[in-house]
């Protein structure tokens, strides 16, 4: 409860962007994103790739922009989906004009890395005719030379430089639509720059630990660090990344912002470590009942018991549960035994349940 209170007002009151339908910052709300890993220019595959996304929870979707052919599949991806779509553009400040023209809802560029002045004015004057913001990444492994040489790899303090000099670029053309990320592969890292850019910048911050590594990793150093993060009400966007299939980042954050009550449509899994108390094959259950969670978006508690000594009674205020009988489950209901069903129908009846709530 404590929790709660704390996490949802005192998140930090950033200016609000608009981004295609949706809006990033200035909101008790932290927007999912994730970003597709298809050829951009294989439509199909892409529009394919963000609808499942878009299914699952994720509400921006970014894809590479690598040549024109890439900028030139926006207009087309465009029509076809309902999130706001961002291009993701390194160098070559013209594909940046070529998306923005296909209809694009948000560029992330850098614009110390698109070469003269000029080619930047051309990139900011488009985004202000066509109202698209601009989120710039800084990376704690990718600085500037001279930033690397005075403090060497992922040093919190020259990524604020950095962000610092991005930001300044685009101010002094007169351009505020910006969204600001500082990610790191090192978590500490991570924390200290996201904080030290929450002190400096009004605009929204995109939440992220880069290179984070596969399921496992990625989902710890991401909940480690970004949670410290959202827990202070730093953040406004989120992507979790992870060496896996993109839709495996949106169930990893849907669970940690559920954590924070930051995403209100996500089940609760409860479930025992297990110990020598248990009756019944448990763990294929958890497991099974785990995945067919992700697809239901209801606030509901479920918890999978290995006992009927202590399970129940456990996990009492769970909505719906099993606790282990012998090589049978009862099934529970706010801690009331409603009925006992054999182990091979544990999944089944458990699942017809949780459809019904
Ligand atoms: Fe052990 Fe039962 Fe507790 Fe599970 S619920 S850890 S089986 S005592």
């Amino acid at each position: 409860k404590i929790t709660m209170v704390i996490a949802m007002n005192t998140r930090n009151m950033t200016k609000k962007i608009k981004v295609g339908n949706t809006f990033i910052g200035g909101q008790n709300k932290v927007i999912i994103q994730s970003m597709c890993n298809t050829k951009t220019k294989n439509i199909d595959e892409t529009v394919n790739q963000i609808k499942e996304l878009e299914a699952l929870g994720c509400e921006i979707i970014r894809v590479a922009i690598l040549d024109e052919e890439d900028a030139s599949a926006i207009k087309f991806i465009k029509e076809q989906i309902n999130i706001p779509l961002v291009a993701d553009i390194h160098f070559d400040y013209r594909l940046a004009l070529i998306c923005a023209d296909g209809g694009i809802d948000k560029i992330r560029i850098n614009p110390g890395n698109i070469g003269s002045i000029d080619n930047v004015k051309k990139v900011v004057e488009k985004c202000k005719e066509k109202n698209i913001p601009i989120r710039i990444g800084v990376n704690g492994g990718s600085l500037e030379k001279e930033l690397l040489d005075k403090y060497g790899h992922d040093n919190p303090e020259a990524m604020l430089i950095s962000a610092k000099k991005e930001v300044k670029i685009l101010e002094d053309l007169g351009f505020y639509d910006i969204i600001i990320s500082l990610k790191s592969s090192n978590v500490l890292t991570t924390i200290k720059a996201y904080e030290l850019a929450s002190k400096e910048f009004n605009y929204p911050l995109h939440l992220g630990i880069t290179e984070a590594g596969a399921l496992l990793t990625s989902s710890i150093k991401s909940s480690a660090g970004l949670g410290v993060l959202l827990y202070q009400g730093i953040g406004d966007t989120i992507r979790i990344s992870i060496s896996d299939e993109p839709k495996k980042e949106i169930q990893v954050v849907k669970e940690l912002l559920s954590n924070f009550n930051l995403y209100n449509n996500h089940p609760n899994l409860v479930s025992c470590p297990t110990c020598g108390r248990i009756q019944y094959n448990m763990i294929p259950v958890v497991k099974e009942i785990e995945e067919f969670l992700q697809t239901i978006n209801k606030p509901i508690k479920v918890a999978i018991m290995g006992c009927a000594v202590n399970g129940p009674l456990e996990a009492k205020n769970a909505d719906i549960g099993i606790a282990g009988g012998q090589k049978e489950g009862l099934l529970f209901k706010k801690g009331r035994i409603i009925k006992k069903i054999p182990q091979d129908k544990l999944v089944e009846e458990l699942k017809k349940e949780i459809l019904s709530l």
